[in-house]
């Protein structure tokens, strides 16, 4: 039996519960001091049924880019998805977990060559393309390949627009290129566009729609036999987002423009599925008092909160991503909200979470919650400065645990029943050698009485989070000296 990480493991929740709930859960036990995140499996399953239902002509393939947790693909793949790869790692991924080569798309329209023969090796036949000179190279390393031409299909709107990087235009290059791979003797069998990622406009799948049909024509004209149409990413993926209105878009235009059904339509949604499943947990370790930065009222201060996650890890997504994120205090306040800025726990200037927001006051000890935080974080956060990245706690409602568990790849072993809920744990860094590093003589001398516990003989995660509250009265007692 294969051996799950600790990452892998599923606890089925029992009776009414949220996943702020369990964060309160963790959080109470009064040991935790990583942030870390509480991810909704079931979350993942109701937006995979969603989707059905909304768009039952076009089949999700989740683009792996957008969060790689083995969870979150492995569920996806018992419910029978397919999966965008861009690189011969996700490749391996998908295919490691036991998904057939058919059920991916390598949607890289530029690929290194050693990536496409890994492809081909393993049967990953479908690929995109937007230029001649990846058409020569798949020429020379994967004549059998089946190809996706990429067109540029911009939504007026995007979070992150994509057509500046890839997608020939569909009426000054793309005819070019399906005559060119035509003449190469390579199969093209598709056209595929992304209209970016976070689209905020709907009708552009409609365009890209049509502008596919037309393809479909003069590549018919070229010798080319058409049967695949990629619609490509771009859903929303909050909580709060809506597919319904897309969805409909995508039927009208599917029934207009592509009524035969012999024609597959594919999309590569990465945000949809990712984002409403994970919520953060932070902890603000620290905080300053600085004057307000407007200047107009002298009183007027500003709160700077430390906390323990920053743009170096699940906040990336601020620079990268150009999320908007939000705090929610785990403990609601009925104290009036102040102006406050949230930073993250490096060195760095630039580690700013949110420059101006409202929160009420925070004690250092309290915890900030942010939702939809499961796209474009995760894979792209590092331990800069010696942060860890937060690990995932992941969580299933048991009545969702009974439809899941006997779905291949996941199996009974996923899951775990009863007992206190377990968050995993970032290893604490080795302790250095005493030979390698001898200890240096207490300086100043611990006064007789106060007997010093030895860094060794503290738990990993000793219960750092004492209330600083006793420490004011002091605090009051240090001001009062300096007058
Ligand atoms: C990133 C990407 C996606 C996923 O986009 P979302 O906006 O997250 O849905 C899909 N297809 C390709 C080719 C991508 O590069």
């Amino acid at each position: 039996m294969k051996v799950l990480q600790d990452e892998q493991r599923i606890t089925v929740m029992e009776g009414p519960w949220t996943p702020v709930d369990v964060i309160k859960q963790v959080v109470d036990e009064g040991t935790q001091e990583d942030p870390f995140y509480v991810m909704n499996l079931g979350e993942v399953v109701n937006r995979y049924h969603r989707w059905k239902e909304l768009m039952p002509r076009v089949e999700p393939f989740y683009a792996v880019k957008c969060n790689d947790d083995k969870v979150l693909v492995s569920t996806l793949a018992a419910l029978g998805a397919g999966f965008d790869c861009a690189s011969k790692a996700e490749i391996q991924l998908i295919t490691s977990l036991g998904v057939k080569p058919d059920r991916i798309i390598f949607a890289n329209p530029a690929k290194m060559a050693s990536h496409i023969r890994y492809s081909a090796a393993v049967g990953v036949d479908l690929m995109t393309f937007d230029s001649e000179i990846e058409l020569l190279k798949i020429k020379q390393h994967m004549p059998h390949a089946q190809l996706v031409i990429r067109i540029r299909c911009d939504a007026a709107v995007a979070q992150c627009p994509l057509g500046i990087k890839f997608g020939c235009d569909p009426v000054s290059e793309a005819p070019r290129l399906l005559k060119l791979a035509a003449v190469l003797g390579l199969e093209v069998v598709g056209v595929s566009f992304h209209v970016g990622s976070g689209a905020a406009e709907t009708e552009v799948y409609a365009r890209g729609i049509q502008w596919a049909r037309a393809l479909f024509t003069s590549a018919a004209r070229a010798g080319h036999r058409m049967r695949l149409l990629d619609l490509g990413g771009g859903f929303a993926g909050g909580s709060h987002s809506c597919l319904a209105h897309v969805a409909q878009v995508i039927n009208n235009a599917l029934e207009t423009h592509f009524p035969e059904r012999s024609v597959q339509v594919i999309a590569e949604p990465g945000r949809y599925f990712a984002a409403a499943a994970y919520t953060l947990a932070t902890m603000v370790h620290a905080k300053r008092e600085v004057a307000s930065k407007d200047g107009a009222d002298q009183d007027e201060t500003h709160t700077m909160y430390f906390v323990n996650d920053g743009v170096y890890g699940s906040f990336n997504c601020v620079l990268y991503d150009h999320q908007q994120v939000v705090a929610e205090p785990l403990v609601p306040s009925t104290a009036a909200p102040r102006p406050c800025s949230v930073w993250g726990p490096s060195c760095d200037g630039l580690d700013c979470v949110l420059p101006s927001s409202l929160l009420p006051p925070l004690a250092p000890g309290a915890w900030l919650l942010w939702r939809d935080m499961g796209a474009y974080t995760l894979p792209v956060a590092s331990p800069f400065n010696g942060f860890p990245v937060p690990r995932v706690l992941t969580v299933i409602d048991a009545a969702l645990w009974a439809v899941l568990k006997d779905l291949w790849p996941i199996s009974e072993a996923h899951f775990v029943h009863g007992g206190p809920i377990v968050v995993p744990q970032t290893p604490p860094l080795s302790p250095p050698s005493p030979a390698a590093c001898p200890s240096p003589s207490p300086s100043p001398s611990p006064s007789p009485g106060h007997s010093q516990p030895s860094p060794s003989s503290s738990p990993p995660h000793s219960p750092a989070l004492a209330p600083l509250d006793d420490s004011h009265s002091r605090l009051v007692f240090v001001e009062c000296a300096l007058k």
